[in-house]
């Protein structure tokens, strides 16, 4: 069972989740703010209702992962997102980090290579709300020619190397944050399309994220 309300005792163990992403580092006031107004323990089991405040990743079922909220919200804040923005999202899981960004004010693609995990995701009430999420089951290498190009491309999965189809799919003057590593670590990247076409890389810290694999799973 998934919990429904949003306690005093959960808004304020939020904030305290808040104070610790900010201690570690991020700056963006807007990304913090988003963080404080998602319940995040809507998006667990409720066995989980307090842990969920707890700057960790957690098991969702199917073997993946809903990422750690410092994790969310240092690549929303590398996004540097505005208003408006066509954000193609690479794996759903849990929807939290989709949620995120949809509170950022921005039109979030969020596409999950899992059925089930896409499957729960259409019976989560809460999400019911948030008509500037569309969600799809497919495989994320191959992003949503259809709906691109993107203002912004976020993988959420440890990529080995920078998916070319969703490069193609960036708008000039977009950006892409990737996770890039094939073994137990990776390493955070922005990649963004300049308007000549030329790309500009950027290196930041380490993460450790469920890989990114190619194909659909029924
Ligand atoms: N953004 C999620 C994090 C989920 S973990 C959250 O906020 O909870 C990474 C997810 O990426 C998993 O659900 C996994 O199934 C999915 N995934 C891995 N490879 C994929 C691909 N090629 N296309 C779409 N989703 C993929």
């Amino acid at each position: 069972m998934r919990p429904s309300e949003d306690t005093y005792r959960h808004k304020g163990l939020r904030k305290k989740l808040v104070d610790t992403i900010r201690d570690k580092g991020i700056t963006n006031e807007k990304v913090l703010d988003a963080i404080n107004r998602v319940p995040r323990h809507y998006f667990l089991e409720s066995a989980f209702d307090e842990k969920a405040y707890e700057d960790r990743a957690f098991p969702i079922g199917e073997g993946q992962t809903i990422s750690q909220p410092y994790t969310v919200a240092y690549q929303t804040q590398l996004l540097e997102l505005e208003p408006f923005h066509k954000v193609l999202e690479i794996g759903t899981g849990s929807a939290y980090q989709a949620v995120v960004l949809a509170e950022m004010g921005v039109q979030v693609f969020t596409i999950e290579r899992q059925k089930k995990l896409y499957e729960i995701n259409k019976e989560f009430a809460f999400l019911k709300k948030y008509i500037t999420i569309k969600f799809f089951y497919g495989d994320g290498y191959e992003g949503l020619p259809t709906y691109g190009p993107f203002d912004r491309v976020i993988i959420t999965a440890a990529a080995p190397e920078i998916p070319p189809k969703l490069i193609q799919q960036l708008k000039p003057g977009g950006m892409m944050v990737i996770p890039v590593g094939a073994g137990n670590v990776q390493q955070m990247m922005r990649i963004t399309k300049l308007s000549s076409g030329a790309l500009k890389e950027e290196v930041f810290e380490d993460f450790s994220f469920v890989p990114m694999l190619g194909g659909k799973r029924s």
